[in-house]
């Protein structure tokens, strides 16, 4: 319905009412502290700051010269992506994809998991969403006029889904569920048997998962983060996104897929032909070289992570706070000193070290009692970050 009054609000009430993200708030802060003349390092970043592989922009430069690559994608993304993904999934978890029906480039993972939503959900039908977790999930459910509803997960047992905390009534008008291992922000990681019970629930409960694996090759120790499709009879009901923006360091390119099931597949791509058409076919290629490679330039990445990430470690040790080594992601998610919450640990941390963190509330009512800290900065200035950590007191930490 219109509203009357002198000044029309033309935003929609699924627009007004979603939550405001609550790492805005640091964000402001963040710049007023800094006109203030501190020195603020930004530990919340979700995006590497390392460089694109120079074999993608060599093939990026490459593609740009031919006019060719200059019109319109097919909808579906061009042949050379979709079969570089397919190969990828045959070579890396020997799982068989149809690169025309199985396949589909994305515009980044993201815009997929927003069709996704858009292409399955009626309104007020219910999707489970992992708390804590990507807080994409819920805006998305909310915005496609659908109905979250938290997924729990066993913090004492490496974040796996705690399926028997849904009610009945939920599960009976869910239709979708969403997974995220390696995951932000918990940096959890699984085995195949994760995603083996995820699929039987799924199959008892007639629920569509749809599994994001953006951290997929951002591993270390020797962890090799399985596939969903992995599971034998999966793709009878599941989805699988992917991206190279961390794998590869290409957060500003927007270049992903989704592979699985077909018919979940075709609704997305409906969606998607009515809405954008494609991404620009030299980035589709670069993106293709990418997934050909040998992987190699993601060992130097991951090794970076896992120097820093043994630097913030021992800081967080020395600060008695308690933290797990993760097997994957840049992430570490740690819990905050005893008699604080995860918002009154934050405002500490920026106000007494100038180091941003981000509330574990920001990922979810779960979240409180947690915090994430991103590896993705420089590591002489994680090390500053360290330093000025080091030096904090809490009142009954342990
Ligand atoms: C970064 C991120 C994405 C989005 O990646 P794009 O492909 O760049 O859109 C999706 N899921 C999770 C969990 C992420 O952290």
């Amino acid at each position: 319905m219109k509203q009357g009054g002198s000044r029309v609000d033309f935003t929609s009430e699924r627009i007004k009412t979603l939550p405001p993200y609550i790492f805005s708030q640091f964000q402001q802060k963040k710049k007023v502290l800094e006109a203030k003349g501190m020195d603020i390092i930004d530990l919340g970043i979700g995006a590497p700051d390392l460089p694109t592989p120079n074999f993608i922009i060599e093939e990026l430069k490459e593609a740009v010269l031919n006019p060719e690559n200059h019109r319109y994608s097919s909808y579906n993304g061009c042949v050379e992506f979709r079969e570089a993904v397919a190969h990828f999934y045959k070579t890396y978890y020997g799982v068989d994809l149809d690169p025309e029906t199985e396949v589909l480039t994305l515009i980044g993972s993201k815009e997929g998991i927003a069709n996704l939503i858009h292409a399955v959900i009626n309104p007020g039908e219910n999707v489970l969403v992992p708390d804590p977790g990507y807080p994409v999930y819920r805006s998305a459910v909310h915005i496609a006029g659908g109905n979250s509803v938290s997924l729990p997960l066993d913090p004492d047992n490496q974040y796996i889904p705690l399926y028997d905390q849904v009610s009945e009534k939920d599960l009976a008008n869910t239709k979708l569920m969403f997974l995220n291992y390696p995951g932000n922000p918990t940096a959890a990681t699984v085995e195949l048997d994760t995603f083996v019970e995820a699929i039987t629930f799924a199959k008892q409960h007639q629920i569509a998962v749809a599994h994001d694996s953006a951290y997929n090759l951002v591993t270390f120790d020797g962890y090799k983060a399985p596939s969903i499709l992995q599971v034998p009879g999966s793709k009878e009901i599941a989805v699988e996104f992917g991206s190279l923006s961390k794998s590869f360091n290409m957060t500003g390119w927007r270049i992903g897929y989704v592979v699985g099931n077909k018919d979940l597949i075709k609704a997305i791509s409906v969606v998607k032909s009515n809405t954008d058409t494609s991404q620009f076919l030299p980035i589709q290629k670069a993106g293709a070289k990418a997934l050909y490679s040998d992987l190699s330039t993601l060992e130097e990445n991951n090794s970076t992570y896992k120097e820093r990430m043994e630097k913030m470690i021992e800081a967080l040790q020395a600060m008695n706070i308690r933290v797990e080594r993760p097997r994957g992601t840049f992430f570490i998610w740690a819990k905050v000193p005893d008699g604080l919450s995860s918002m009154e640990f934050a405002e500490k941390m920026l106000e007494e070290a100038g180091v941003i963190i981000t509330p574990g509330t920001a990922f979810g009512p779960a979240g409180e009692g947690y915090f994430r800290i991103s590896l993705s900065v420089q590591t002489e200035r994680l090390q500053e970050a360290v330093n000025r950590m080091k030096q904090l007191h809490f009142e009954g930490a342990k």
